[in-house]
């Protein structure tokens, strides 16, 4: 199947071949045509399945079946993201796929200077692509106006849930006209996913690739067991001798991270963090040099990592292993994106087996397990209980709000940033 069949335009196909695209990916297939009869959808899919154009597209086509526009140009689609990466990679997404076509967009977020935000709305947009917290803050500001919305998207609605932008997101909804368009992804589904879909979405065609809680088969998993204090040695070990030029490594703790980044940089790997207390320079900064390769090894905590777009990334490890299952779905699908295979690697001490079997359970797949010469665990070691402070529990409340301290937020990897 060809992209010319799913009903779009020959101004999207251009920049489609532009990009080197042959044929739409699952989700694409089912998603775009569904789309473009201005249904409500609720999506399952992780990054890595083609999920951007797949709803980026059809708005393209939707937007331009409209009347051309004239006058003041109003915001007619709404994207919402969690973290500021996916924010700019759906925003370049847009740019791309729309290159031939007349929109403007604008990315909206925190961490960055407020004006020329607010100009550029004032200037008019077509599309705006935002975290929450910011774009409340320049609702609320009066900076835009969003009565003439006609589709509503949200992108990894699970994480932005995770993050506790329940609060933000519903408030944004009361600025929304009632009759819009609107499309959920996200890559798993719980308890509060199925409660927001039920209260946002009208009659939704469910579309689910590659089953949300399931880890993609082109990912190769792999387990070595290793004591936690060995942990730094081995990853080093594996580094160094396998020669790996690109890894991408998750630690559950932003301190965590820094003082990881600081031992392999020690062990002559060049490597850079990113967490939520980096600056947006420095996060950007990081990811353009190991995108470019003068940085080997990204260490990263799971927000941080969230989004964050790698063609090819070859090699994804868990230096520690998430609190939460679903978090290792995400970490891994960094891996083996659009076809090519990677391969995830988990070091996993004896305080993480609960957390292993929790991972195996949800996505039912017992993960390989091989001992490596010389890391060997020491038999007399007893598990001790992990820090929870470090981490999360989905249960921890999910509210936010700009008034009140989430749970969430004392967690140091996990805090909910204004975005
Ligand atoms: P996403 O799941 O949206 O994060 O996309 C993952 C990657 O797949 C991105 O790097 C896209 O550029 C790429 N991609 C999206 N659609 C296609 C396609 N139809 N064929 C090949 N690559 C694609």
């Amino acid at each position: 199947m060809s992209f010319k069949t799913l009903g779009l335009s020959d101004k999207l196909l251009k920049a489609i071949s532009d990009e080197g695209y042959n044929k739409p990916t699952p989700i694409q297939k089912q998603a775009i045509p569904i789309i473009l009869q201005k249904r409500d959808v609720l999506a399952g899919a992780q990054t890595g399945t083609g999920k951007t154009a797949g709803f980026t597209l059809p708005l393209l086509q939707m937007l331009d079946d409209g009347p051309p526009p004239k006058g003041k140009r109003q915001v007619r689609a709404l994207i919402l993201t969690p973290t500021r990466e996916l924010a700019a990679q759906v925003a370049q997404s847009v740019e791309t796929y729309g290159k031939y076509l007349p929109f403007k967009s604008t990315v909206i977020f925190g961490g960055v200077g407020v004006n020329p935000q607010i100009s550029t709305l004032r200037k008019g947009v077509d599309i705006v692509i935002a975290t929450p917290g910011r774009l409340l803050d320049l609702i609320e500001q009066k900076a835009l106006n969003l009565s003439q919305v006609e589709c509503l998207i949200l992108d990894e609605a699970d994480r932005m849930l995770d993050m506790g932008f329940i609060r933000d997101i519903r408030k944004i909804l009361a600025f929304l006209p009632k009759r819009r368009q609107n499309l959920l992804f996200s890559a798993t589904f719980s308890k509060e996913i199925k409660k927001l879909a039920d209260t946002l979405l009208n009659n939704p065609a469910l579309i689910e690739v590659a089953r949300a809680n399931k880890t993609a088969e082109q990912i190769k998993q792999i387990v070595y067991p290793v004591d936690k204090k060995r942990k730094r040695e081995l990853i080093s070990y594996l580094i160094g001798s396998n020669n790996w030029k690109q890894v991408l490594v998750f630690t559950r703790t932003k301190h965590g991270a820094n003082r990881l980044c600081e031992q392999l940089g020690k062990d002559g790997l060049s490597s850079a963090a990113i967490h939520g207390n980096k600056s947006q320079g420095a996060r950007t900064r990081a990811l353009a040099n190991f995108k470019e390769g003068s940085v080997r090894v990204l260490v990263a905590t799971d927000i941080a990592a969230r989004g964050i777009d790698i063609e090819e990334l070859p090699h994804v490890i868990n230096f520690e292993l998430p609190n939460v299952a679903e978090d290792y779905v995400h970490r891994i699908g960094r891996t083996g994106r659009a076809g090519s295979i990677g391969e995830a690697i988990s070091l996993v001490c004896i305080d993480e087996d609960e957390l292993l079997q929790n991972i195996e359970k949800l996505t039912k797949y017992k993960i390989p397990k091989v001992k490596i010469k010389g890391f060997e665990p020491d038999k007399t070691i007893k598990a001790e209980p992990i820090q929870k402070q470090g981490g999360r529990s989905r249960k921890g409340g999910g509210q936010s709000s700009r008034e009140h301290k989430p749970q969430r937020r004392q967690s140091s990897n996990t805090s909910r940033r204004r975005s």
